[in-house]
């Protein structure tokens, strides 16, 4: 009998769990992970403290190169999957062709500049890769770099102009939306993380775009230059930098269209088969439960990649030795959660801020916190929670920790 191959596609926390998890079940088989990555993946989470220097180079790989090695994976680093032959079960590179039995898609989402206009010679700092946060590194550490433009107001953004804070540069954020946070945070609680944000000397221009950038040269500026951006407001303003981040999106160009049913991104059952029968998905790529609203959605969290890479190992290796997969290994869904801390200010938040008429918000606030609770009925199904006091943030995380709980209990009782 000839060996089995599972081939894994993008080995981040979904794809290297999903190895631990293979060989974790028992499968000797071949596993090979192609990915454009490197063979030892780093945390996309810890790019912006590397880039804001609170983290070493080091610190920002969760594995290290013995652990990855012990789970005997061939590692196709640095290569990109051009496309997905479904029916001839097998992943096309410029390096060759990699046949596959079982076929995970881990490849993670991307931020996007969608909307940034094209400039000629200059090319904005973007934030997923070591390379990006390298590059984010050296031009906040460059004393010449005074002046830092962030665009987007989400996740990433934030994170960005938290090691440009960090860094001593001054940071103006540009959003397209009224308020910052605007998936996650309802008005009232962006409002105080926006007065936090200002209070820390951060300008926010926020309803508004960058309309056009032009390079000035000025000997005396960052590399020789200025950037003059024009914002749709009508404001004009020079910067020696920008950061764009506008959103992510999942890495599945290479999916043939009509091959496998996306969405948003790739459907996936409870044990994260897509609609092939031979092609798992987890991670950013993945559709999957999400127990509040009882739909699939895209929950991009680093804890959900882990977990849902886990699950699809395991099914895997039942599939393959033809067996049933047990009931309890289907993924048990997710919610929303965040964190974000920009020096003093911290937001946490878990669950939706889609309000309904069923639903309505109960907002409790002090001098070192604002709590906004969203209720249907009475059971919790989302927070926001923000606090600006340094000497409060242990309480500000027992708290978010308590009312993530509290909305996860709920769950158990509000599904049949
Ligand atoms: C800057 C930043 C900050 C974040 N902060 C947080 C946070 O604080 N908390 C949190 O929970 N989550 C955070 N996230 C999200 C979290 O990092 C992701 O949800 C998680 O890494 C997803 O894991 P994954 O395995 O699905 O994808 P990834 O970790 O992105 O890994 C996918 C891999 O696939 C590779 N790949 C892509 N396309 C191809 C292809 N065609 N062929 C081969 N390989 C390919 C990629 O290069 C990558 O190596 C952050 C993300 C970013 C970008």
């Amino acid at each position: 009998m000839t060996e089995q191959t599972v081939a894994i596609v993008g080995f981040g926390t979904a794809g290297v769990n999903a190895a631990i998890a293979l060989r974790g079940a028992g499968y000797e088989g071949r596993i090979v992970a192609i990915t454009r990555g490197p063979a030892v993946p780093y945390s996309p989470i810890l790019t912006s403290y590397y880039a804001g220097g609170q983290k070493s180079f080091e610190e920002c790989f969760p594995w290290t190169a013995e652990e990855i090695d012990c789970l005997n994976v061939d590692i196709i680093e640095h290569c990109e999957v051009d496309s997905i032959d479904v029916n001839a079960r097998c992943l096309r590179t410029s390096r060759g062709d990699f046949a596959y039995d079982k076929c995970l898609i881990a490849t993670g989402s991307d931020p996007v500049t969608r909307g940034f206009p094209q400039v000629e010679g200059f090319e904005p700092l973007t934030l997923r890769s070591m390379e990006d946060a390298e590059r984010l590194k050296r031009v906040a550490e460059d004393p010449a770099c005074k002046r830092v433009l962030v665009s987007g107001a989400s996740m990433v953004a934030l994170k960005t102009l938290e090691a440009c804070v960090l860094r001593g540069l001054e940071v103006t954020l540009v959003g397209m939306m009224p308020h910052v946070l605007d998936m996650n945070a309802l008005p009232v609680a962006a409002e105080r993380f926006e007065r936090g944000l200002s209070n820390m000397g951060v300008a926010l221009k926020l309803g508004t775009t960058i309309a056009s950038v032009e390079v000035i040269s000025d000997a005396e500026g960052f590399e020789g230059r200025r950037l003059e951006v024009t914002f749709a407001n009508g404001d004009v303003e020079r910067f020696d930098h920008i950061s764009v981040a506008h959103g992510m999106r999942s890495n599945l160009g290479f999916i043939p269209q009509g091959a496998l049913e996306i969405d948003r991104a790739l459907l996936v059952d409870p044990y994260m088969r897509t609609s092939d029968p031979h092609v798992y998905a987890a991670g950013d790529v993945a559709q999957a439960l999400e127990l509040i609203s009882g739909e699939r959605s895209i929950v991009g969290i680093w804890k959900n990649a882990a977990v849902q890479g886990a699950c699809a190992g395991r099914a895997i290796v039942y599939e393959l030795a033809s067996r049933e997969i047990p009931e309890s290994f289907a993924y048990v869904g997710s919610i929303s959660t965040n964190t974000i801390v920009v020096g003093d200010l911290l937001f946490i938040s878990a669950g939706t801020i889609k309000l309904t008429d069923a639903r309505r918000v109960e907002v409790r606030e002090d001098d070192d916190m604002l709590v906004a609770h969203i209720y249907e009925g009475s059971r919790l199904v989302g927070f926001n929670l923000v606090c600006d006091n340094t000497s409060a943030r242990g309480v500000a995380y027992d708290t978010g920790g308590m009312l993530t709980i509290r909305i996860i209990g709920g769950l158990a009782g509000a599904r049949p």
